[in-house]
């Protein structure tokens, strides 16, 4: 079987990839960096970020499978004392590779001259305006107006994405095997004048968001932390890509015991 490993540049990740990479080889699996059935990141969930947009256009080809070298994050299900088990577990799934899927973002950005910009995001995209300018747009959800929307930007992500950025500006959390992303307002401004839902709302799988922009200079829309800044936008289309990202699971992490391990790490009695 062919794989890959990409690891970040800490010490840790260095001597867990060697470990892992040494072990598969001996058994027989081979590098290929091009064409690789199965890419394993190794290193924090970001690393695993810079890994699957390495890979993005190759969606229906590769399983993504992450191994953290510090605590366990939420795409991995493996951590670098693990290294034995895991590699076992890989070598025997070769010709079957257990595996789950995520939902992913899409974001398509027109301007006058027609389409500017498209997407993917696995954890969220971001629209802002340069500086800290308001941002002032018309909103539709499901092609029907929705709101006029004013103040710092908006954040949509995936049910994976919900424990990242999404968390930091309000979004609810949302179990991955729900096929839905969720529109966040970041700083909207709410008077006697302007109003906007505030709330986070979750969209099904088969509708989707536009935003129609009131001044179309000067947008920022990062997918996954990855910033790309956009002039003459006439219209941003948020929905759920039709390919998902295809994780191997060589074994299960239940999500709610990841999300109180994370943000809480309780004593049960207490
Ligand atoms: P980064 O260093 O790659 O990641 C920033 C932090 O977000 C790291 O601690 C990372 O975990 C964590 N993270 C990434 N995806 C996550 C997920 N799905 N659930 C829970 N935590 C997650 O930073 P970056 O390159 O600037 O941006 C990449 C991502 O970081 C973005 O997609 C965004 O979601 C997140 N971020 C969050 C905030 C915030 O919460 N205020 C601010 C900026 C960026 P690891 O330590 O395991 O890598």
């Amino acid at each position: 079987m062919k794989f890959w490993i990409n690891n970040n540049n800490k010490e840790q990740s260095v001597v867990a990839a060697n470990k892992l990479r040494g072990q598969l080889l001996d058994a027989g699996l081979v590098l290929d960096r091009r064409d690789p059935k199965l890419v394993i990141s190794v290193g924090g969930d970001g690393t695993l970020l810079s890994t699957f947009h390495a890979y993005a256009a190759r969606l229906d080809k590769v399983k993504f499978l992450a191994l953290h070298t510090g605590h366990l994050g939420f795409y991995s299900d493996w951590t670098d004392t693990e290294i034995d088990d895991l590699a076992q577990r890989i070598i025997k799934c070769q010709d079957n590779i257990p595996s789950t899927s995520y939902p992913l973002l899409d974001v398509t950005v027109e301007n006058k001259e027609g389409a500017a910009f498209h997407g993917i995001a696995i954890n969220e995209t971001v629209v802002r305006r340069l500086s800290s300018l308001t941002m002032k747009s018309r909103i539709d959800l499901d092609e029907e107006f929705f709101e006029s929307f004013r103040g710092d930007g908006l954040c949509f992500s995936t049910p994976t994405g919900s424990t990242a950025y999404s968390k930091s500006v309000g979004g609810a959390l949302i179990h991955p095997k729900i096929s839905v992303f969720q529109m966040i307002e970041i700083a909207s401004i709410n008077n006697r004048v302007y109003r906007t839902i505030s709330s986070p709302i979750i969209i099904p799988h088969n509708q989707q968001v536009d935003l129609y922009p009131q001044i179309a200079d000067d947008y920022v829309i990062s997918c996954d932390g990855i910033t790309t800044k956009l002039k003459n936008v006439k219209k941003i289309t948020i929905k759920l890509n039709y390919q998902r990202a295809q994780f191997a699971q060589y074994r299960h992490r239940h999500f709610w015991t990841r999300v109180e391990t994370a943000f809480l790490g309780q004593d049960e009695k207490k």
